[in-house]
């Protein structure tokens, strides 16, 4: 009897056997239709074997085979069962995170449909009769003339896909497919010595990793191009990943532009379900030459891989938090081993993690100097003392200053605050009470413009109270500032600036930020008060003056990334000051003007912090200098959760003492309540990946079987937030 072993998308770690006939190792990464449970359910077929451990009468057969080649390659199978395996995540949830939505699904899959077509000898015939009230389809046909972009002659009106659907059923229109149009670059500029080296530096390296080091500006992406450039001539395909943020129409256009002949798949969270289905198997199909794309493009099927590139390597969008909690950078560097293929990783602030790896030369560090057009400058960093001058609001005296002279001189000034809402306490002097979220332990952020007081962690709301709760004092007292207040008070301090706030409130419909993007550039707006939303992505060409306020939160936090983080916000936001022709100065308003990260930033040496970071992290043996794993529990009382835990931590436990695998006592987690479950945690920590590896492999299966009454886990392993 044939066995199909086979995985299934749901929470366990198991794969499941069912009986088939007809299957054949080709066949293995099809998908397949199985009953499980009371339903129908895809899964994907791993292997196939003679034996069984469930007894035959209990077998259930394959119900049907979807696919006639393999949805998932070797390549991308194994590449998948190693994330199963090093993340402790179930291999079928794996393998079908990396699926799009519309092929996890029973659902036929509709014919993927052109990206080029042309007119056949019949459809010239037949549509050159069109009447001249076929207004659309006379335009369509005259667009077709010099053959068409499949998405844009869809977008030319509203009956035009299901017009092009037909022509193409009628045989009057034919796909452009299979056949790699010609490549023809157009000429970047050239390159910088310091870009020159990179690129050949690159070239000679082969399948290893490299570190790209260098300010915003300073022509990372030019590199990148050059690079991608050589690859595709040679027929082979690139990803390039980006943080959600950054993929804007203005990086897609300057690929565009670089390779006109290019077939560019755009894969990223708005793309529609239909579409990424369609741009996945064009992928796999090998008719896609360039894939530009957020986290989960990591997990595209590419036959021809030649290059990875990961910009911004840093970012933390690159950390799935959810499901399969993979880091998509740390994916990419595994992928191009598997694959035998460079990967580029680029950042103006590595990781620690990256700058540690380059350090230790396990990858190649490549740095960029300069800005890259002539004669642009570093901004200027000042840091204005706030021990000695009083704050209004949040604003400094000098700093408003500074601020009428920008405005004076007709210049841009960015405003940069990454805490949104009006003030982030309201607060009762004469008892202490404060404004906190039902049920999570979080303060309550007030959000004056909606008269609301609103939790940033679940969303919960109320109405701002007329008086406090407790002891019926009126005067409650704002404590804190958010992007409103700090919106509030530049209204009153310059009522003659015209300003423009950006951050998750204000940019909350759809195209908001784009029209944002444009007022600016446009000079609609004089000062912009925003939060990270701003930091990152355009470019604007009147901006000269950044002013930081309220950093300095971040300096003593019990999160001991915080400070990795800050740095890169502070260096990328700075980024956004001054361009070719205009020099910027970025002003850092700051009660603790000699602190290291501010003394560092005020240099531009990234490296000079790095190595402090890196020397208190080697002190306290924190990542990268050790390896973590979290284990989460959650559950209505803290009581259940911990009680989880110390089971859990029982079975974690060395066998012997020498093991250099520690595993912490559970504690409650930094925020305890979030949605009204309590949460707690346990740490396992390792000075070697492999050790620890080791542990969670025998132990992880183990945690299913634990009961669980009320709750519920999640394992992390190389968590950023602990
Ligand atoms: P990064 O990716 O590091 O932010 P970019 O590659 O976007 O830097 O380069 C910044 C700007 O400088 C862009 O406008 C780019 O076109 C330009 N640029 C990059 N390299 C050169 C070069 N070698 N000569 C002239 N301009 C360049
Ligand atoms: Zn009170
Ligand atoms: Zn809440």
């Amino acid at each position: 009897m044939q066995i199909a072993r086979v995985a299934l998308d749901v929470p366990l770690p198991q794969l499941f056997d069912y009986r088939a006939e007809g299957l054949n190792e080709a066949h293995l990464g099809c998908r397949v239709l199985v009953p499980f449970g009371r339903r129908q359910r895809v899964a994907i077929l791993m292997a196939l074997d003679q034996h069984s451990e469930i007894e035959p009468a209990r077998l259930k057969s394959v119900m049907a085979l979807l696919d006639e080649a393999p949805l998932l390659d070797s390549g991308l199978l194994q590449l998948l069962t190693f994330c199963s395996q090093y993340y402790q995540y179930p291999l079928g949830a794996t393998l079908f995170t990396a699926l799009p939505g519309r092929l996890r699904q029973t659902e036929a899959l509709r014919e993927a449909m052109p990206q080029q077509v042309c007119l056949t000898p019949a459809g010239q015939a037949a549509l050159a009769a069109l009447p001249a009230q076929a207004r659309l389809q006379r335009q369509l046909f005259q667009a077709l003339q010099q053959g068409g972009d499949w998405q844009v002659l869809v977008s030319m009106g509203a009956s035009a896909p299901a017009l092009l659907k037909h022509w193409l059923t009628q045989g009057w229109l034919e796909p452009v497919r299979g056949v790699a149009p010609e490549l023809s670059p157009t000429d970047g500029p050239t390159l910088s010595p310091d870009q020159g080296h990179a690129v050949a530096a690159l070239r000679e390296l082969g399948a290893e990793t490299a570190l790209l080091f260098g300010i915003t500006g300073s022509g990372k992406t030019e590199v990148y191009l050059q690079r991608l450039a050589e690859v595709l001539a040679t027929g082979q395909q690139g990803l390039v990943l980006v943080p959600e943020i950054n993929l804007t129409p203005q990086l897609l256009q300057r690929f565009r532009q670089r390779f006109p002949t290019a077939r560019i798949a755009c894969l990223h969270s708005e793309v529609s379900d239909a579409e990424r289905a369609r741009e996945w198997l064009a992928c796999q199909a090998g008719e896609r030459d360039l894939i530009l794309g957020t986290r989960l493009a990591v997990f595209t099927p590419l036959p021809r891989l030649g290059l990875i590139v990961v910009d911004e390597e840093h970012d933390a969008s690159y950390k799935q938090q959810e499901g399969l909690r993979y880091s998509a950078r740390d994916v990419a560097v595994m992928r191009g081993r598997q694959a035998g293929v460079q990967v580029l990783l680029g950042s103006a602030t590595p990781s620690l993690e990256s700058w540690h790896n380059a350090q230790q030369a396990r990858y190649r560090l490549l740095s960029l100097g300069q800005r890259a057009v002539a004669g642009a400058q570093l901004p200027e960093v000042v840091l204005l003392d706030t021990r000695r001058a009083p704050l209004r609001d949040g604003l400094s005296e000098a700093l408003l200053r500074v601020l009428r002279q920008q405005l004076q001189r007709g210049e841009q000034s960015l405003l940069f605050l990454n805490r949104r809402g009006y003030a982030p306490v309201l607060f009762c002097d004469a008892c202490g009470w404060q404004a906190s979220c039902r049920r999570c332990s979080a303060r309550l952020v007030w959000h004056r413009g909606e008269r609301r007081l609103v939790c940033h962690h679940c969303g919960w709301g109320q109405a701002v109270p007329q008086h406090c709760p407790d002891c019926g004092n009126q005067d409650l007292k704002p404590v804190g500032s958010g992007t409103q207040r700090l919106e509030a008070a530049l209204a009153e301090a310059l009522p003659e600036a015209r300003l423009l706030r950006v951050d998750r409130d204000s940019m909350r419909r759809k195209g908001s930020w784009q029209a944002a993007q444009q007022q600016i550039v446009a000079g609609e707006a004089d000062i912009l008060i925003g939060t990270q939303m701003l930091a990152k992505g355009h470019d604007f060409p009147n901006l000269t003056l950044v002013a930081v306020v309220g950093a300095d939160g971040s300096l003593y936090s019990a999160d001991y990334r915080a400070s990795e983080r800050l740095f890169a916000q502070l260096v990328q936001v700075a980024g956004r000051a001054g361009r070719a022709d205009k020099p910027g100065r970025v002003l850092v308003q700051t009660a603790f003007p000699d602190h290291p990260l501010y003394v560092a930033l005020t240099r531009h040496d990234y490296p000079a912090f790095a190595a402090q970071l890196l020397a208190e992290r080697a002190q306290c043996l924190f990542p990268p200098l050790a390896y973590q794993a979290i284990l989460r529990a959650e559950a209505r009382t803290l009581e259940q959760a911990l009680q989880w835990l110390q089971q859990a931590r029982q079975l974690m436990l060395p066998e012997q003492a020498a093991d250099t695998v520690e595993v912490f006592e559970p504690v409650p987690a930094l925020m305890l309540r979030v949605n009204g479950r309590e949460r707690a945690q346990l740490m396992l920590q390792s000075t070697t990946r492999a050790a620890l590896q080791q542990r969670l492999r025998a132990v992880t299966p183990q945690l299913y079987g634990l009961p669980t009454p009320g709750v519920s886990w999640t394992l992390e392993v190389d968590p950023l937030d602990v």
